[in-house]
């Protein structure tokens, strides 16, 4: 049992169904401070579209100032239709990234068999699945310069994609710490025989990898090629590591494998990830969902499985972050599940999930077997 500990956590709930479930993250950690004698001062502020409600900013100076000043940030979502105006939603997110110099994202996709169901993938195919996304997060085509030009009907357009070597050295050493504290695989995703950056990309993680982390087997595959191989082998991956804009498009990929988009968990975090625990931003993988905002809907264990990552992640709390997991495990294996999830139309609501794990919690119930998701 980790000796008590106090923690100051900064809540930004956002849009769409973000307040939900970032609530039910709360609740989680509270329950979980409870259980364990722990001490965590909440605080919340504003980001994304309601924070350009109130103030006019996607990300206020004040919200930026708190989130620095906290062991760990919990983010629910962005975005909507509602923001359509030249200073969109998202832009508090990328800000928010580049501000807590979160460089790397993490996203782990493990499949219970108890929600392997719901995946369109074969069942087959799906056995043993637990791998491990580490997106590079604050650099290439999205934080690129961007031009618009020409007459209308004449438009021409561009987005530069840049990286630099200490960029992606250091998401590498992120990524292979990770590996070598699971299986010792590293499989780094790269677009090497078209772009100059991924060649870049492509010695640079060799370099790394061989010189730092002799011990992690290090493989390159071609985006495409680990498109394809993400349905046809997906057991077969331990940790995947690639740049920000290829992590985006294969990380929602690997959520199908999953089941529901809504289960699932990533951190953002900075130097000495995977070694020591350090400030990161907690998110579901998920966006704002304004298609069932305030129905009461929204499948919460995203979140919770979040607040489990930051509990080990930024507080170093393994134990309690153990306790959260199998909770959503048990959870969903009962069928106390939301109607992403659930078959023959038998769905609880997001608080009736949450409350069911925050029960487990609390009585340090455990699923029958023990779940390795999330380890780095
Ligand atoms: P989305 O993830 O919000 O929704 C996609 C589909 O999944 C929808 O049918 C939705 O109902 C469902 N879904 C999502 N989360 C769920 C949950 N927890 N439980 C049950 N079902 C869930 O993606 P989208 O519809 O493409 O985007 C909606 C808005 O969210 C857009 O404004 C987009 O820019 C924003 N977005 C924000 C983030 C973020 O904040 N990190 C990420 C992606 C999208």
């Amino acid at each position: 049992m980790t000796a008590p500990r106090s923690a100051r956590i900064a809540l930004l709930p956002g849009d769409g169904i973000g307040p939900e479930v970032v609530a039910a993250g709360r609740d989680t950690l509270e329950a979980v401070a409870r259980a364990f004698g722990h001490e965590f001062t909440f605080v919340e502020a504003g980001i994304g579209g309601a924070a350009i409600d109130a103030t006019g900013q996607p990300l206020p100076p004040d919200t930026l100032a708190l989130c620095r000043s906290a062991d760990a940030v919990l983010l629910g979502a962005v975005g909507g239709p509602r923001w359509t105006g030249a200073v969109r939603p998202e832009q508090g997110l990328l800000g928010l990234r580049r501000g807590l110099g979160v460089f790397a994202n993490i996203r782990p996709v493990v499949v219970w068999p108890e929600s392997s169901g719901s995946s369109p993938i074969k069942a087959d195919r799906l056995a043993g699945v637990d791998l491990v996304v580490v997106r590079e997060l604050t650099g290439g085509i999205y934080f690129g310069e961007k031009t618009l030009t020409g007459a209308a009907g004449a438009e021409r357009a561009t987005d530069l994609c840049v990286y630099t070597t200490d960029e992606i050295a250091r998401v590498t050493r992120v990524a292979a710490a990770f590996a070598q504290a699971r299986r010792g695989r590293l499989t780094s995703v790269d677009k090497a025989n078209v772009l100059e950056t991924s060649r870049l990309w492509r010695r640079v993680v060799t370099e790394v990898v061989r010189s730092e982390f002799p011990h992690v087997a290090l493989d390159h595959l071609l985006v495409d090629t680990c498109a394809m191989d993400l349905v046809r082998w997906p057991a077969a991956f331990d940790v995947i590591l690639t740049e920000n804009m290829f992590g985006d498009i294969l990380t929602d990929e690997a959520a199908m494998l999953a089941g529901s988009i809504g289960l699932l968990p990533s951190a953002s975090l900075g130097e000495g990830a995977g070694i020591r625990p350090v400030r990161g931003l907690y998110e579901p993988i998920h966006g704002s969902a304004p298609d069932i905002a305030g129905k009461g809907v929204a499948n919460p264990v995203g979140t919770i499985l979040s607040a489990a990552m930051l509990l080990r992640y930024s507080l170093g709390l393994d134990e309690e972050a153990a306790v959260v997991e199998r909770a959503a495990r048990a959870a969903v294996a009962e069928g106390v599940v939301t109607p992403d999830l659930a078959a023959n139309g038998a769905a609880a609501r997001t608080g009736d999930v949450t409350r069911r794990i925050v029960a487990s919690i609390v009585d340090r119930l455990t699923c029958p077997t023990p779940v390795s998701m999330l380890h780095p």
